[in-house]
């Protein structure tokens, strides 16, 4: 569907896309992770046709970006793009008629978006009285007025509160059923974790990791993680050394990665005499991966 050969884009002597290459395949969702400045918006600037790539290439449905490809581009962008005293509907038709759908084709367009975001009952009410979760579930359902091939979502649910932003991952989801194809950017990873099947990690223009949840975990050469809370830590660190195992530390916590699953009172017997305040193991998580590549370690 989307396609990035070898593209680097410079501003000026500063490299902000470096040798990215990464593909989207109809039906999935995309995730581009990545801390603040990692490329994430010039990426979607150059899909959008707003930037040229300095060199590579990038095609989307195997041809090269033009004004022709935009149209197949739905961008909900990370601030609302809305008309605020204009209704849910006005604000659809306005769209629709920028992209030159027909009177009829844009009033079934308007239904059926205004269905799939859930604001068929607010089609009338104007944007300025609805809550900040409505406004963003219309700002994407103006990206879908006129059937795109890839929804761009920039961010979606960044500055929502929890009850919101689930709502909004109901609705992706539903849209990804429907057989939707989404490149999603964001630094929240619980939502790259839910919702992406592929995720690529980006920092300092550098595609550093991408594949799915699976094949990402096999950066941590490890079953599970091992949180530890001693006041021994130096002999902690240096018995665990002895039985293989590797340690970070993510801020002030003290982890291991076990090799392989074991009970916790075998751990504690391994762990013997040092004193324990406190132990706990989990499941690696996307947020450890990410760790793990994003950050300098300290050993
Ligand atoms: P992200 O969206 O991941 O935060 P950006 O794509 O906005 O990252 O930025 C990538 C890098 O390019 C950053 O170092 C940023 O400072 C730089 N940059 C972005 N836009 C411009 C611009 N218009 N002029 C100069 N530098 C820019
Ligand atoms: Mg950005």
């Amino acid at each position: 569907m989307l396609n990035f050969t070898s593209v680097c884009k410079d501003y000026g002597s500063r490299r902000a896309l470096d040798n990215l290459t990464f593909d989207i395949q109809a039906g999935e969702i995309y995730g581009l992770l990545g801390p603040n400045g990692s490329g994430k918006t010039t990426t979607i600037n150059l899909i959008c046709h707003l930037l040229e790539a300095d060199q590579g290439s990038i095609t989307l449905m195997n041809q090269p970006l033009s004004d022709k490809t935009k149209v197949w581009l739905g961008v909900a962008p990370q601030e609302n793009l809305l008309y605020r005293s204009l209704s849910c509907q006005e604000n659809l038709d306005f769209f629709g008629k920028i992209y030159g759908l027909g009177r009829k084709k844009c009033r079934e367009r308007i239904d059926w978006c205004l269905d799939v975001v859930n604001l068929t009952n607010r089609a009338h009410s104007a944007v300025d009285t609805l809550s900040g979760g409505m406004q963003r579930r219309l700002n994407l359902a103006i990206a879908l007025i006129h059937q795109p091939k890839l929804l761009i979502l920039d961010e979606p649910t960044t500055g929502l509160d929890l009850e919101t932003r689930h709502d909004l991952w109901q609705l992706i989801e539903t849209l990804r059923a429907e057989g939707m194809t989404i490149l999603l950017t964001t630094h929240l990873l619980d939502e790259a974790q839910r919702l992406c099947d592929r995720i690529g990690i980006l920092k300092e223009g550098v595609l550093l990791q991408q594949g799915s949840l699976a094949e990402l975990r096999q950066v941590i050469p490890a079953q599970e993680i091992l949180l530890l809370k001693t006041p021994a830590e130096d002999q902690a660190i240096a018995q665990a050394t002895r039985l293989g195992w590797q340690h970070r530390r993510y801020g002030q916590e003290l982890v291991f990665w076990l090799p392989e699953s074991l009970e916790l009172r075998e751990i504690l017997a391994l762990l013997d005499p040092i004193p324990v305040e406190s132990i706990s193991r989990q499941a690696i998580q996307l947020e450890h991966i990410y760790l793990e590549l994003v950050q300098s370690k300290i050993q």
